[in-house]
């Protein structure tokens, strides 16, 4: 059983031949991957599937959705025991204004945000914009 294939089995995932790939190319990426790109990048695989890959990855807590602002939501692969949880998992994201990558912060998480009673706090997005690393060397 090769790595990607206990990593799925892992989160109980049925490791398709598809979701390996897909789940491979999430991995090899340094920034957060739209659907678009997942799409481009296999173009001959059924976009449905494509989808729902992403749905599932989704559910199971393999990568969470990232809102950068720019209207295209992106994913990244979550770090190792994320659930996704506001109190403990949520972190930073950064937005270059250059190459426009979007990377997870995952060392700075999200400061404890307290929402006036009545009210319910499900998702919080916080997003850094400014220039990476690599565009900030040039
Ligand atoms: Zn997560
Ligand atoms: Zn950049
Ligand atoms: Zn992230």
């Amino acid at each position: 059983m090769n790595q990607i294939e206990q990593q799925l089995e892992h989160f109980n995932i049925r490791p398709t031949a598809m979701r390996m790939l897909v789940y491979q190319f999430i991995e090899q990426q340094q920034k957060a991957v739209s659907l678009s790109v997942i799409e481009d990048y296999f173009e001959k695989a059924d976009r449905t599937t494509l989808y729902r890959t992403m749905k599932t990855f989704e559910e199971k807590a393999v990568v969470h959705q990232i809102d950068d602002g720019t209207g295209v939501t992106k994913y990244a692969l979550c770090a190792p025991g994320c659930v996704c949880a506001i109190e403990s998992d949520l972190h930073l994201h950064f937005h270059c204004t250059v190459c426009s990558a979007t990377t997870c912060l995952t060392e700075h998480k999200i400061p404890k945000i307290k929402v006036p009673s009545g009210y319910l706090a499900e998702n919080i997005n916080l997003v850094v914009k400014g220039i990476c690393d690599q565009c900030n060397l040039r």
